[in-house]
C-alpha cells in the first residue's frame, strides 16, 4: 500500500475518519468512561466504528488512543497501562480496516497546562509522549497525529518526544476553539511560524467551534503561503444542549457539502471531529466526488 506522504503528494483529498467519543456514546458508552477504555474493553466496538468509517469512505482512521498519555491515564482506571493501550488501540485499528487504510496513531494533550502556568515540565513531556509513540509505532501504525493541541510549548515537546521515538510521518493538529485562536491564544499563522522549521507531514486544526470558524482558520493558514499540507477535521457544528440531549447542528449533507468545500481553500486531508458520524463522512465522500 502507499505510504501517507505517498498518498498526499498524489494531490487528491485523503478522506480521513470522524468523532471517536461521540459516535461511543450513541453506541452506548456510559458517561463519566474514558473512549480509551473500550480499547481493553469493548475491542469489537472499537473495531465496528473503525470498519463504519471505511465503509463511509475513509482512506484513513485514527486510533482510539486519543486520551491515552500515561500522564493523562495517572488517575483513572487505566494508570500504568499506557504502553499496553497505545500498542492494543494501534492493533484494533488494523485488524479492522485491513493493509489499504491507513492508520494513525492519535496523540492528544497530558490535560496539564506547562509550566509556570501548570505542572508540565519539558523532560516528563518528553518521556510521557515519547512511550505512547513507541507504543503505536510498535503497534503498527502508518503515522502520528498529535491532536486538539492548543499550546505551542506542548506540542514542540510532543513533536520532539514524537522523534526520539519513531520515523513515522507526524501531523500536528491544534484546535482553535475561541474562533481562530487557541484556548492560549495561538493563531494558524504561529503555528506555521513555529512547525514550518520541523518538516512536519501535516500541520492543520481539529475540533473547534463551527465550521464558519473553520473556514476562517483555514483561510489564515492558506494565507501563510505554507506548502505543508493542512489537515482540516472540523466538528459537526456547535453542540447544543437540548431536552434529548446534546445535539450537533450540521447535518451530513450540510456538513458534507461545506467541508468537501475546504478542498478548494487548500486543505489536504479533510474528515471530522466531535459529532461527525459515518453517515457525514459518507456524505463527505459523495461531495468530494462531485466537486
Ligand atoms: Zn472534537
Amino acid at each position: 500500500m502507499l505510504s501517507f506522504s505517498d498518498r498526499i503528494a498524489d494531490g487528491r483529498v485523503l478522506l480521513a475518519d470522524g468523532a471517536t467519543g461521540t459516535n461511543y456514546q450513541d453506541m452506548g458508552m456510559q458517561p463519566g468512561v474514558a473512549p480509551e477504555e473500550w480499547v481493553l474493553d469493548a475491542p469489537e466496538r472499537v473495531i465496528d466504528l473503525h470498519r463504519r468509517f471505511v465503509q463511509a469512505g475513509a482512506e484513513l482512521v485514527l486510533t482510539c488512543t486519543f486520551g491515552g498519555s500515561p500522564i493523562r491515564l495517572t488517575d483513572g482506571p487505566l494508570a500504568g497501562r499506557a504502553s499496553e493501550l497505545n500498542r492494543r488501540g494501534a492493533e484494533l485499528a488494523r485488524e479492522a480496516v485491513g493493509g489499504d487504510v491507513l492508520v494513525a496513531g492519535s496523540i492528544g494533550p497530558t490535560g496539564q497546562l506547562a509550566e509556570p502556568l501548570g505542572p508540565l515540565g519539558h523532560d516528563d513531556a518528553l518521556v510521557a509522549f515519547s512511550e505512547q509513540a513507541r507504543a503505536l509505532a510498535e503497534g503498527g501504525v502508518d503515522l502520528l497525529v498529535l491532536e486538539t493541541f492548543f499550546a505551542l510549548d506542548e506540542a514542540l515537546w510532543a513533536v520532539e518526544a514524537v522523534r526520539s521515538a519513531t520515523d513515522l510521518p507526524l501531523v500536528a493538529s491544534f484546535s482553535f476553539d475561541q474562533g481562530t485562536r487557541t484556548m492560549m491564544g495561538l493563531s494558524p499563522t504561529q503555528v506555521i511560524a513555529a512547525t514550518e522549521p520541523l518538516g512536519l507531514a501535516a500541520v492543520g486544526a481539529n475540533c473547534g467551534r463551527s465550521l464558519e470558524d473553520m473556514s476562517a482558520v483555514l483561510a489564515e493558514y492558506s494565507a501563510t503561503g505554507s506548502r505543508t499540507p493542512l489537515w482540516i477535521k472540523p466538528n459537526a457544528g456547535v453542540p447544543q444542549v437540548t431536552a434529548a440531549g446534546v445535539v450537533y447542528p450540521e447535518s451530513p449533507e450540510s456538513f458534507g457539502a461545506t467541508v468537501a468545500g475546504f478542498a478548494g481553500a487548500g486543505a489536504g486531508i479533510l474528515g471530522g471531529c466531535c459529532g461527525s458520524t459515518p453517515a457525514h463522512i459518507a456524505a463527505l465522500r459523495a461531495a468530494l466526488t462531485v466537486r
